[in-house]
């Protein structure tokens, strides 16, 4: 196999980006071809998804890969659970509409840009449910050893925005299909405020909740298309109980929620605080609606972003001694 040279990448924060290298595949042995080429070269691989969360690099030293592999099939069911597994290639949306056909749970999870194979890396989330409530195992080639692994939810170690994908296996997997334990009977979640609001009174369905996320959703997030940006730039941090209780002491105003280890602080309303709403840095800025989302006005370079990251960090640093981590990784 021949991999195509210099190749643009696309990403939703329209960073200008080329591949050294850049294949496709459309199956497991494919894809180990594209391997074994890799390693005779001595190039390194990285999987792309969809590109909603990356920081892409101007040049890209290495075998990009993409997949096209995206067939769904059910491997098990028991009278309140079915196991479908599902191809990485697919679009995660997509996959959250069909799902329908299948079982439960995946319906807050509408509309989050991306692959299947991406969604596990940081445990998606939105509106009160995490991808790890609805997955068995994740399958993939782990890249140091070339086998053929399969990791339990426990193996994951799922936690906010974060796994083992994310640490110990950082850059050494590429997940090429995700089993979900979907729930027979629908049960929403509407925990989150403006979905509890929405619900009231009102019969809900798996379709009109949704069709009610996708509204969310739309009215509150810049579309990518139209304003590029990689969702929620940072974390919502957590912080120790005793830190939380004096920042409320110093802003009584300021949003927490409970979090596993801690207290959860929105990182929106920070740097809301922080000046940075709205406020632009050159060809990049905080978005004038949701500060938590960076946006790229047209243009910008990854040091146009970087630069931004740096400065919001540590504004939000001076005035409340807490460190902002960014979400999108380096590719
Ligand atoms: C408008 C917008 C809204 C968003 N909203 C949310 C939200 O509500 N909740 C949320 O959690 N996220 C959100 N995101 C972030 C993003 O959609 C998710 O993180 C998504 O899972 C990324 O998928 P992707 O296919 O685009 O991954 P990419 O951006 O292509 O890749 C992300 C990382 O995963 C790695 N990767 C990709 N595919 C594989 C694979 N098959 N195997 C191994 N590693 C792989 C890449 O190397 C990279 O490090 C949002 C992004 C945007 C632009």
């Amino acid at each position: 196999m021949t991999p195509q040279q210099n190749i643009s990448l696309t990403s939703t924060l329209a960073l200008p980006a080329t591949a050294r290298y850049y294949g496709r595949y459309q199956s497991t042995s494919e894809l180990l071809s594209w391997l074994g080429w890799a390693q005779q070269q001595g190039v390194a691989v990285r999987p792309l998804g969809g590109g909603s969360n990356v920081l892409l690099a101007p040049e890209v030293d290495a075998l990009v890969l993409q997949s096209d592999m995206c067939q769904v099939q059910v491997v098990h069911e028991t009278e309140c659970h079915r196991w479908v597994l599902v191809d990485g290639g697919c679009d995660w949306h997509s996959w959250v509409v069909d799902s329908a056909h299948y079982g439960h749970g995946l319906e807050n999870l509408a509309l989050i840009p991306g692959t299947v194979g991406a969604a596990p890396i940081q445990n998606i989330g939105a509106y009160g449910v995490e991808l790890a409530e609805w997955v068995a195992w994740v399958e993939g080639v782990q890249l140091s050893t070339r086998q053929w692994q399969r990791w339990s939810a426990q193996d994951c170690r799922f936690a906010y925005r974060d796994s083992i994908f994310k640490r110990e296996l950082r850059g050494d997997v590429i997940i090429t299909r995700v089993c979900f334990r979907l729930s027979r009977r629908f049960e929403p979640n509407l925990s989150y405020q403006p979905l509890a609001e929405w619900s009231a009174g009102a019969q809900v369905t798996p379709h009109s909740l949704r069709e009610a996320v996708c509204a969310i959703r739309r009215s509150k997030l810049p579309d990518p298309a139209e304003l590029a940006n990689a969702g929620s730039f940072f974390k919502n941090p957590v912080v120790a109980q005793p830190q939380a209780q004096l920042l409320q002491q110093r802003w009584p105003q300021m949003p927490t929620y409970p979090a596993q280890g801690g207290v959860k602080l929105a990182a929106g309303w920070l740097i809301e605080q922080a000046g940075w709403k709205g406020r632009r840095l050159g060809k990049v800025g905080m978005h004038r609606q949701q500060a938590l989302v960076l946006v790229n006005y047209g243009g910008a370079s990854l040091g146009d972003i970087e630069a931004l990251v740096r400065q919001v960090q540590t504004d939000v640093w001076q005035r409340f001694k807490v460190a902002l981590e960014p979400e999108p990784q380096r590719f």
